[in-house]
């Protein structure tokens, strides 16, 4: 049983707040990531991770990130997750050893070769077995505790009642899924990729196949003729409406998938799931929770959300069956780059198309939601310009409330 809670001055407060674990796809995303509130980020590096096309990491990258985390108490969790096959095995002691030395905290692996050389290489290195796996009961994590891992990440399959019976049972440190992408088949176990684009997804080149439309024939017979392609997309998940009882189970770590993901993305998802956690622990018996915090993680879905294989088995009702849902999120044009007190001007970094009489939100790990009329634009030659339509040009607006470096502005749709 894990302790969550303890009673002091009478009032029941929670001991044992659950890591907020982000994923990063590059250094930007893996600064954002922090600033908005995240206790560890996960990053691939160049070599031995899955997500080959997420701009991975190089170690000079590792390190600038392991010294940014530290000036927030934040840690570094690295990736070495693909499936080696013969011509993977190269290199693999040195780079565990120069992945030590720059002062990451966590590996995060599949194959047990990788597991058994991390600990006998006797390094700081936590090993954290990796979603991989599919992990998914007591007997299993028992396997990887008496091998010596530090965490068993779980398989997104496992749903509520069975998460309950492994936190009761084990004692070694649990991280759960709570936000993200979903595969439709257990995720590593499958070969769509490998077979339709000869990319391999367990060695981090998946084409999303399972995404594509197809065209369904039984014999010769076309079924979906006149009617829209098949294809098998299962929606996103979020857990955020049950944050409050898996923080009471006793979860070590919430983990967000989507080191793909964009800048606007992370900085919504990480903040939001920061907010409520922090809410819910300050004050556990008396907190309410509020649709807004759903409200704002869809501002940055791309696709429709659901809780997954949370409730058991997923059915028909948590796929995008014969469609793919996905409408890219548009509205998020502006990333702040600093505060002009004495004129009132927001110094922005241009991110998509804007223009005088549009609104814009701005979102911060430091202040509530502030919505703004843009009255006018100045660009760089201090001209007054209608529209902002140069991505990255740096422009200033005029904004009452003073902003901080890295707030976000998304145009009010
Ligand atoms: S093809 Fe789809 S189900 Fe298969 S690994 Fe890629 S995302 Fe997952």
């Amino acid at each position: 049983m894990r302790n969550i809670s303890k009673i002091i001055d009478g009032k029941r407060v929670i001991i044992k707040k659950p890591e907020l674990l982000a994923p990063a796809g590059n250094l930007e995303k893996l600064k954002v990531a922090i600033r908005y509130g995240a206790d560890a980020v996960f990053v691939g590096g160049k070599e031995f991770s899955l997500r080959s096309g997420a701009s991975n990491f190089t170690l000079e990258d590792i390190k600038e990130a392991v010294d940014f985390a530290k000036q927030y108490n934040a840690t570094i969790h690295v990736t070495c997750n693909i499936i080696l096959h013969q011509d993977n095995l190269h290199g693999i002691e040195e780079y565990l050893k120069a992945l030590d030395r720059a002062g990451v905290k966590a590996i995060i692996v599949a194959d047990p070769y990788i597991m058994k050389i991390a600990k006998d290489l006797d390094l700081n290195l936590e090993v954290h077995v990796s979603t991989q796996l599919s992990t998914l009961n007591t007997k299993a994590i028992k396997f990887y505790q008496d091998l010596g891992m530090d965490r068993v990440v779980l398989g997104r399959e496992v749903c509520y009642d069975d998460l309950k019976i492994i936190l009761d049972k084990t004692d070694i440190d649990i991280e759960y899924f709570i936000h993200g992408a979903m595969c439709i088949h257990y995720s590593g176990r499958c070969m769509l990729s490998n077979y339709f684009s000869h990319r391999d997804a367990n060695r981090g080149g998946c084409s999303q196949s399972c995404r594509w439309y197809y065209d369904i024939f039984d014999s010769n017979q076309k079924l979906n003729e006149g009617k829209i392609p098949f294809s098998m997309s299962s929606k996103d998940m979020s857990l955020i409406n049950h944050l409050p009882e898996l923080i009471e189970l006793g979860v070590d770590s919430f983990k967000i998938e989507g080191r793909m993901k964009s800048l606007h993305y992370i900085a919504t998802v990480v903040s939001t799931y920061r907010k409520l956690i922090d809410d819910y622990c300050s004050d556990p018996d008396n907190f309410v929770f509020s649709e807004k915090y759903y409200l704002e993680l869809l501002k940055a879905a791309n696709r429709a959300l659901c809780t997954g294989f949370y409730d058991n088995q997923a059915d028909n009702s948590k796929q995008l069956f014969n469609q793919r849902d996905e409408h890219p999120t548009q509205e998020f044009c502006a990333r702040v780059i600093s505060y002009d007190k004495i004129n009132k001007l927001a110094i922005i970094e241009q991110r998509n198309y804007f223009r005088v009489g549009d609104k814009i939100e701005f979102f911060s790990p430091q202040h509530e939601n502030i919505i703004i009329p843009v009255t006018k634009i100045i660009n760089e030659e201090n001209e007054e310009v209608a529209v902002a339509n140069h991505p990255m040009e740096i422009l200033k607006i005029p904004v009452d409330i003073e902003l901080e470096e890295d707030d976000m502005g998304r145009k009010v749709i």
